[in-house]
């Protein structure tokens, strides 16, 4: 089955404003990725702009692979809502039966439905429907049109043979395997005949886009630390730059006494001075008041010393010229002028930068506990028990904190018990921004994360990420209190940690967006990968050929095999299988995280 790309538009100032706000968008995200299995997605927000949203939907229409968009909000009477005034221009021809069917279907259960305005129809090759903004009224429209929407695209194709097939099948004289994935199991209510999850599996970067909106910025790099003027010049004097003699432009080269020794961190001399004469001096020491120049010691020569050793008479063989090797005051940095030329959030740019005009702060940093949660987890260092396993993971995550400039303030190790969660969990909020887990966060009855934060009114923004290692990973917030619920199997955790903790807190701690995920890299495979219909995220080491950088995958790569990350470079982000691609080649280029930044393994 070919893969069908999605664009799904919120289209809201709201949602513009908070993405965290937007809930239509990611609702219908993963209603298309439950109803079809070949689905690919695209998503966006954009404010209720006219010109806004027809480039958005020019963008996508223009894109061969998208097919279908969905909009969702400013269909309403208000206003501020244009959606159907920005689509319809761009449409080549109506689809106003759709409109018709959806229409009949909402009113059905509420006549408010007779306030909408949307408008379906064609454009290219991209059926487009308007849906209304609310998150309810979305998720029953997408239920309405999901099974036309195959059919609908083999007209727009006129891919004959599948357009006959359907109707053959409508008039009961074929039956075609199912284009869309039904799963009746599937009651999304979480009771005990659920055997499924009841939260959706979201793909990275929608997950992506609702963690960098709901975390927030803390204090510590805000705005104004940019605007941090220096109190001081630098150089604060006129220093010299070379060792050598500070001596008169005027007084040409030969012959010179030396009348004194000036050294780094000696007060500027006012001592005068003759044209014939020079004061022995080294890098960084100021310049005597009457000198404006230096000539370095290995343009000289010693002509004499005197009775006590001391050098009195040099040689200077080349001619002085006015401000030779002199750094004037306030050279590198004015007094006044900016700290920092351009926002580099790096704690070593920013501390090192302060230091330098002579401000002594530290940095707050986000606050961190981290949690392991399993009945079976023994502390290293424990015997062993029958039926326990080592806690490999809170080790592993105090480390990758520490690696990246983060610290942690607390661990705590808990067993599978729903009350005892909940109570650490409040203990820990009231001290940290940010709780990290591991474990308890999949299908077992024993795995109370979930339920914990219910409980706890935590909003649970994701309970499932359409990735392998590190499905069930689960994000909550409640005010400025971030939870990162992390797989229990130490490299789902490690992967997690990697693609969406780390970013996180790096966004709290005031990085720049595009800065907070790990930078990403193009790696060639040094060998052919059977794909997953999940996109993965693959460990691997990473070879320099000639300059080309080729990864090699670290052996099994099973989520419960630590093993895998000893040597590993960098995540290689393979994509789903699809109908036409089972697997990726041996030479071919994909893109990877690079998880360290000592990251080549070798060189060949
Ligand atoms: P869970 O996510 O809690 O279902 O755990 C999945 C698997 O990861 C189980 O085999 C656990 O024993 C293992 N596991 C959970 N937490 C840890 C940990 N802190 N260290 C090592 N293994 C763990
Ligand atoms: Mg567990």
């Amino acid at each position: 089955m070919d893969p069908i790309t999605f664009g799904v538009l919120t289209i809201s100032d709201t949602c513009y404003n908070d993405r965290s706000k937007d809930r239509s968008g990611p609702r219908l995200v993963s209603q298309i990725m439950q109803a079809f299995r070949n689905a690919q997605v695209v998503a966006s927000v954009v404010p209720d702009e006219n010109s806004l949203i027809q480039s958005e939907l020019r963008q996508w229409i223009n894109r061969e692979e998208v097919r279908i968009i969905f909009t969702t909000g400013g269909t309403g009477l208000a206003p501020r809502d244009v959606t159907p005034e920005a689509t319809k221009p761009l449409l080549d021809k109506e689809c106003p039966q759709l409109m018709t069917a959806i229409t009949l279907a909402s009113l059905k259960k509420t006549t408010f439905a007779a306030l909408s305005r949307g408008v379906c129809g064609i454009a290219g090759n991209t059926l487009i429907l308007n849906f209304p903004g609310s998150e309810k009224a979305v998720s029953e429209c997408f239920e309405t049109v999901k099974d036309l929407l195959p059919h609908a695209l083999h007209l727009i194709n006129d891919d004959v043979a599948l357009v006959q097939r359907t109707h053959a099948q409508v008039q009961g004289t074929e039956t075609v395997e199912a284009q869309i994935h039904v799963c009746p199991h599937q009651t999304g209510v979480g009771d005990g005949r659920d055997r499924h999850s009841p939260f959706p599996m979201l793909p990275i970067s929608v997950v992506m886009d609702i963690i960098f909106g709901v975390v927030q910025r803390t204090t510590c790099l805000d705005d104004d630390i940019w605007k941090t003027t220096s109190p001081v010049n630098i150089p604060p004097f006129r220093a010299s730059i070379k060792d050598g003699y500070a001596m008169k432009s005027t007084g040409f080269s030969g012959s010179k006494r030396v009348v004194g020794f000036v050294a780094a961190g000696d007060a500027p001399c006012a001592q005068p001075l003759q044209e014939d004469e020079c004061f022995k001096i080294n890098t960084g020491a100021p310049l005597p008041d009457q000198a404006d120049c230096v000539v370095q010691v290995e343009d000289t020569l010693l002509v004499s010393r005197d009775k006590h050793g001391e050098e009195s008479l040099v040689e200077i063989m080349v001619e002085p010229k006015p401000q030779l090797d002199v750094r004037p005051i306030g050279h590198d940095l004015r007094i006044h002028d900016s700290i920092f030329p351009i926002t580099d959030s790096s704690p070593v740019v920013i501390q090192s930068l302060l230091s330098s005009v002579g401000i002594s702060k530290s940095l707050p940093k986000p606050k961190v506990a981290l949690v392991s949660t399993g009945s079976e987890l023994l502390a290293p260092g424990e015997l062993p028990v029958p039926g326990k396993v080592y806690d490999s993971n809170a080790t592993m995550l105090e480390e990758l904190l520490l690696y990246f400039g983060f610290n942690c303030v607390r661990t705590v190790v808990l067993s599978d018990n729903l009350p005892e969660t909940k109570r650490s969990l409040v203990q820990l909020f009231e001290k940290v921004e940010f709780v990290i887990s591991t474990g308890g966060v999949s299908m077992g009855d024993k795995d109370f994360i979930k339920t914990a934060l219910e409980e706890l009114n935590f909003k649970i923004h994701c309970g499932r990420v359409n990735m392998k290692p590190g499905k069930p990973m689960t994000f909550a917030s409640k005010d400025n209190m971030c939870f990162f619920g992390l797989p229990g199997n130490p490299v789902s955790a490690f992967v997690t940690f990697h693609l969406f903790a780390l970013p996180a807190i790096r966004w709290s701690a005031g990085w720049e967006r595009t800065k907070c995920p790990l930078a990403t890299i193009q790696v060639k495979l040094s060998q052919d990968l059977i794909l997953d219909p999940r996109p993965e995220y693959v460990r691997a080491s990473v070879t320099s050929k000639n300059g080309k950088l080729y990864a090699s995958v670290n052996g099994n790569q099973i989520s419960s095999r630590l093993q895998s990350i000893a040597g590993a470079d960098v995540l290689v982000h393979l994509p789903a299988r699809s109908s036409e691609c089972f697997k990726a080649t041996a030479g071919e280029s994909y893109p990877a995280s690079v998880l360290r930044y000592d990251f080549i393994s070798k060189y060949e």
